[in-house]
């Protein structure tokens, strides 16, 4: 039997999409099962959704669009997300619950999670009517304004690692803009959207938001479609590339959030404890699948024995069991592909000849879960897979350098470039550092991976375009700009009364 706070569509498994407003069934004969990776268990069941529901869907995103939305006033829509975040709040502990039954996560991190999403929605409600162009100044008695304008239809795609937050992140920004929403949840962690739709259905006009279920057919057809005018996807970055190159026929515009292989960086005179703090905070959120998490560790030399010895001692001492019970600081991996491909990586890495510095075990009783425990790879090398290609779990590839020059280009060494972490009492070679580090994000004696509402978050290189969680980056992500032209003196510009002159 499904637990309680499984949407109650997705637990008796069917209607459970939503499109114009109502719990649909899907064109398709395909279900997915969606498990609780803790234990294996079915915990839901969703459509393995087609073509054909996603057209049904964006016809129901262009008419809710052209009938209702574009006729709302940006204060109309700012009330509306904050009804949305209201009620989110009413079912706090359900939604949770929900995101770590689909995802594996720590119950406490889920929390967070779903804190945050309460807090998007309140952020883009009052972003909505904050929204404004520009003035140019006048030449030749022209005057040019701007505006900025919604796309009409924006289709939003999102993996699985944090279903409520990227549920949030790719509705609130875009309605808050004036757009209409399709969005297509990860198949392996759909149902955070699904409950929150059953929001939607009470606090948003019919049609607005619109949720498809399935893996890459419904997401694919979303970017194909001539309707859909923007696309929002967080995912890997092969997956970014397909999206890109179908987005290129009807040059439809793309925001791409994507993976990352993220340096934390410990200098001479790091406050060591901190370092370490951050470092674990960076490796193991979410149990290591987190796009800004942290797979690469540089340390000087001078604190590697120090530092290595404090990480190794604090790792060991972590819970593993499954994330509902409070007590657990790592849960399972989020599913069996997530399993498969971490350990993957471990084999990879040690038939590379990485030295194994620390290897956890996975505690008895724990049946069947995806459970993978930290390991901590030292003497890494560039040329090794495990340093250059993103693993998403708990592996940690240790290298060492002797200058900070050398840290600069061991921390660049990389295709990717989402975010990056300094430690270090100076300042200003903190700041020097920030400003070589090839990243869209540099944190300086911190290591932040899940709360940067209010700040843009996006990649550089091969970890996307674009920014999501801020004011300004954001709402011009889901706006396009109108440059309008006022003739306002006329070309003659003789004595003001001669307007009037007959
Ligand atoms: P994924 O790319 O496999 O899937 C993401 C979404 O894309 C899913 O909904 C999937 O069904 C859909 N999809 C798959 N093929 C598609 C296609 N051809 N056309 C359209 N949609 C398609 O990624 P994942 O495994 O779910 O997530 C993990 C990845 O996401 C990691 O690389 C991680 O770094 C990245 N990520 C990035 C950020 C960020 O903000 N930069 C945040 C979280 C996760």
């Amino acid at each position: 039997m499904s637990p309680s706070c499984v949407p109650e569509h997705a637990r008796e498994g069917s209607e459970a999409l939503f499109i114009n407003g109502e719990f649909v069934d899907s064109e398709s004969d395909e279900s997915i099962d969606v498990q609780n990776p803790a234990n294996r268990e079915t915990i839901a069941t969703v459509p393995d959704g087609l073509g054909e529901d996603t057209n049904r869907a964006v016809a129901s995103a262009v008419n809710a669009y052209e009938q209702v939305w574009s006729q709302t006033t940006a204060r109309e829509r700012a009330e509306l997300l904050h009804k949305v975040g209201d009620r989110i709040e009413e079912q706090f502990e359900s939604l949770a619950e929900l995101e770590t039954l689909e995802n594996g996560k720590p119950i406490d991190q889920s929390r967070s999670d779903v804190t945050e999403t309460i807090k998007t929605y309140r952020y883009y409600g009052g972003a909505a009517d904050k929204l404004h162009g520009d003035t140019i100044p006048e030449k030749n008695g022209l005057f040019d304004y701007t505006v900025r304008e919604p796309y009409g239809v924006v289709g939003s795609i999102i993996p699985w690692n944090w279903p409520p937050m990227h549920t949030a992140d790719f509705t609130a920004p875009p309605l808050a803009a004036g757009n209409t929403v399709i969005i297509k949840p990860a198949p392996e962690a759909p149902l955070s959207s699904l409950k929150i739709a059953e929001i939607w259905q009470d606090t948003l006009p019919d049609g607005v938001v619109n949720v498809v279920t399935g893996g890459a057919e419904p997401g694919a057809s979303l970017v194909e479609h001539p309707d859909v005018k923007k696309i929002g996807f967080t995912g890997h970055t092969d997956t970014g590339t397909k999206i890109l190159r179908s987005a290129a026929t009807d040059i439809t515009d793309v925001m791409l959030e994507l993976g990352g292989k993220n340096p934390s960086i410990v200098l001479p005179d790091a406050n060591i404890e901190d370092a370490v703090a951050g470092t674990m905070d960076g490796l193991l959120t979410n149990t290591g699948q987190a796009c800004a998490g942290c797979e690469r560790l540089l340390l000087h030399e001078s604190v590697r024995d120090e530092f290595i010895q404090e990480f190794v001692e604090r790792v060991d001492a972590l819970s593993i069991g499954p994330g509902i019970d409070p007590d657990m600081d790592l849960g399972p991996l989020a599913n069996a592909e997530q399993y498969d491909k971490v350990q993957n990586y471990i084999d990879i890495g040690k038939s590379e000849g990485a030295e194994v510095i620390y290897e956890g075990t996975v505690p008895d009783g724990l049946g069947d879960g995806y459970y993978m425990p930290p390991i901590v790879f030292g003497d890494v090398t560039s040329d090794m897979r495990i340093c250059t290609e993103e693993v998403f779990g708990p592996v940690l590839s240790v290298t060492t350098f002797d200058s900070v020059e050398r840290a600069v280009e061991l921390a660049n060494n990389t295709d990717y470039g989402l975010s990056a972490a300094v430690w270090t009492d100076q300042m200003q070679v903190a700041n020097r550092l920030a400003k070589r580090i090839e990243a869209g994000i540099v944190c300086i004696n911190n290591y932040n991976n899940g709360t940067f509402l209010g700040a843009p978050f996006g990649g550089y290189n091969k970890s996307g375009n674009g920014n999501k969680l801020s004011f300004k980056e954001t709402m011009n992500e889901f706006t396009r700009v109108k440059t309008i032209r006022t003739a306002i003196a006329g070309e003659e510009q003789g004595d003001i009364d001669s307007h009037f002159e007959s």
